[in-house]
Parts: structure tokens; C-alpha cells; sequence
């Protein structure tokens, strides 16, 4: 079996690199045709700055808006991919103006760089997108990944602490994410890839260990997150798969997407359901409660703004989400369980 492996050919992580956006686009580009994919809010932050850079490397520069990472945005992007003949995608923001740019460059043929402008999940250095169809989050889907990174730590550092402390919560999932590809592998004979788990083990290990540094909320923290980040989604990117980095807890997070009336940000919610299916495979769950309270991050139910109910739900159904096998099994936990689970590690009181 031959296996495919698509790495980004760039990355740049350190304080003003988004300077280097142009040259970088040249580097990569086929030609002078650029389409910036950004937020409103993150059009200030980074995507005006991004649009004249690139305009003083001489490129032609087209924007797309977007608020909500749906079917109709992506649309809109690759309609103006096709219209303006644009030659690379640049995603400037958060992980919806970096998904959107994602799967639309991807459908279009074009390479796509990502400047995250906040550390708050692994879809920025990965080939998996989350869209929502009709208003439902779909689990995921594979694209291809990111030709170049580019993380200045100035601006990623600026964004809400809540959003770094939701990217500590992605990371520290890998454990459990890890655990499961494990237990598919020895009880379902899915493929498992020591060199894609390791990394992604390592990922979260550093998160860790770095849980004091982290804390202080300073351009050194933002450095750390985010090369988690990017690390973790280079195991994705030798897996072919999110299974280095996506278990039962990303499942549990897909589940409260899809009933909570208020749902958390991603890597809150996964972060929150990695120390409940750590509890469930017996690792020291504590441990994880504890560096996510250090990093700021949500560890109960009412600090995700969850009703408790909402988490026994989620939990409940999580193993319906997609045919990925878990810790959850093939029946899943019953209600009663999930409640044991929930109350056992002080997720809902
Ligand atoms: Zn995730």
C-alpha cells in the first residue's frame, strides 16, 4: 500500500511574520490573482493589513466576507475563485474564515495559506474543514492542507484569552483522540499510525508541561499554543485523518452542537469531554481538569454555559455522530451512565 502524505511547504510561526505574507504568496503562487476569505472583525485585526501587503507585492486581491463557516459561504468563495480566475486563497481569521477557505480553494484546485489570527483550534495547519449544511455541523471533511502557515504571534497573541484557552482544550483532547484510535485498532482492526499518534501525543504533552507559561497569557503563550496547534495538525496530515486528534470527546462536542441552544466554542467543548472520556478510560483525568483551570479553560458545565441536562444528552448520543469507534462502543453510554461519568468528574454538580 503506497500512502500519500501532504505537508504544508511553509510554515512560519513568530512576532510581525505576517510581513512575509507576500513573499510567500510569490513563493507559491501560480499567478498574481489572490482571494483574502476573512471576518469582519478579523478583517481589522489582520485581514486589511494582509490585502495591502499583498497588493504592494503586486497582486490582485479580491475579499470575501464570512461570519458562519456554511455551505451558501463556501459557495460565494469558490463562485469568486472562478469569477476573478484567483490563483491562491488566503484564510484571515478565526477557524470559520480559515475553514471556509479551506474547502472552497480545495474545490476550485487553487493552494490555500491560513493566517490564524487567534490559537483556538487545530484546523489551522490541518486538511479537515467543518461546514454546516441546512444549519447542521457536519462532523468533518477532508480537504487538502494548508500550502504555507503564517502565525505572527503579535496578532495571535492580542486575540480573547478564551480563545487560547479553547485551543489548550483541542490539544489536550489528543490524549483521548489518541486512546481511541487505539482501542479501534485493537478491537476493530483500523489502521493505526504510530509516527501520526506520537506527534500528536507530543502536542499535548508540551501544553502540559507548558500549562504555567500558558497561563500568563503572553506572546510566549500564544507561541506555545499555537505550534501545538500546527503540530497537531501535521499528525492529521500524516494520518490522512483526523484520528490522531478528533475521539469521543470531538464526537461529544459535535453532539452538544447539535442540541445545546447555546453551544461553547469547539475547543471548549472538546476540551471538557477529554477529561470525561479520560475518566472513562481510566487516565488521570484530574490531571487534565487541572491544566485546563490553569489555562482558563471551561471544566464543568456551567462554566461552558451548559445546561447539565444538555451534557448527559450529548454524552448520550455522541457514538450516533459518525462511524467512528470510540471508548463509547457501538451502543454508546446509557443516560444513567452518562450522568455517573458527568458527576464523577465534576462536569455537572
Ligand atoms: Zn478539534
Amino acid at each position: 500500500m503506497v500512502r500519500r502524505i501532504e505537508f504544508p511547504r511553509i510554515v512560519l510561526a513568530g512576532h510581525g511574520c505576517i510581513d512575509q505574507v507576500g513573499p510567500v504568496s510569490l513563493e507559491v503562487s501560480q499567478g498574481k490573482n489572490v482571494l483574502i476569505v476573512t471576518g469582519d472583525k478579523t478583517k481589522k485585526v489582520a485581514g486589511d493589513k494582509v490585502a495591502s501587503l499583498m497588493r504592494g507585492s503586486g497582486f490582485n486581491v479580491s475579499t470575501h466576507i464570512t461570519e458562519k463557516a456554511t455551505q451558501e459561504s463556501v459557495e460565494q468563495a469558490a463562485g469568486i475563485v472562478k469569477k476573478d480566475k484567483v490563483n491562491l486563497v488566503i484564510g484571515v481569521g478565526g477557524g470559520t474564515c480559515i475553514d471556509v477557505a479551506k474547502v472552497s480553494s480545495f474545490q476550485q484546485k487553487v493552494p490555500f495559506i491560513s493566517v490564524p489570527t487567534a490559537a483556538s483550534h487545530d484546523g489551522v495547519g490541518s486538511p479537515i474543514a467543518s461546514i454546516k449544511n441546512k444549519g447542521k455541523k457536519q462532523a468533518s471533511q477532508i480537504t487538502s492542507t494548508p500550502i504555507a502557515i503564517i502565525a505572527d504571534t503579535k496578532i495571535i497573541s492580542t486575540a480573547p484569552r478564551r480563545l487560547m484557552a479553547a485551543g489548550c482544550g483541542d490539544i489536550v483532547s489528543n490524549y483521548t483522540a489518541v486512546e481511541d484510535w487505539k482501542l479501534a485498532h485493537k478491537l476493530k482492526g483500523v489502521l493505526f499510525m504510530d509516527y501520526a499518534a506520537a506527534l500528536s501525543i507530543m502536542s499535548a504533552q508540551v501544553i502540559l508541561d507548558s500549562a504555567n507559561i500558558i497561563a500568563e497569557y503572553s506572546e510566549e503563550s500564544a507561541k506555545t499554543v499555537i505550534e501545538g496547534l500546527i503540530s497537531s495538525g501535521a499528525a492529521m496530515c500524516i494520518a490522512g485523518s483526523s484520528r490522531p486528534c478528533s475521539g469521543a470527546e470531538h464526537l461529544f462536542s459535535h453532539a452538544l452542537d447539535r442540541i445545546a441552544p447555546k453551544p461553547a466554542l469547539h475547543g471548549e467543548q472538546c476540551g471538557l469531554g477529554a477529561i470525561m472520556m479520560a475518566y472513562l478510560h481510566k487516565l488521570d483525568w484530574g490531571r487534565f481538569k487541572h491544566v485546563l483551570e490553569l489555562v482558563g479553560a471551561p471544566t464543568t458545565a456551567k462554566e461552558l454555559g451548559v445546561e447539565d441536562k444538555h451534557i448527559i444528552e450529548a454524552l448520550a448520543m455522541a457514538h450516533t455522530i459518525r462511524d467512528r469507534y470510540t471508548i463509547l462502543g457501538e451502543n454508546g453510554l446509557s443516560k444513567k451512565k452518562a450522568e455517573k461519568v458527568a458527576r464523577a468528574t465534576q462536569v455537572i454538580g
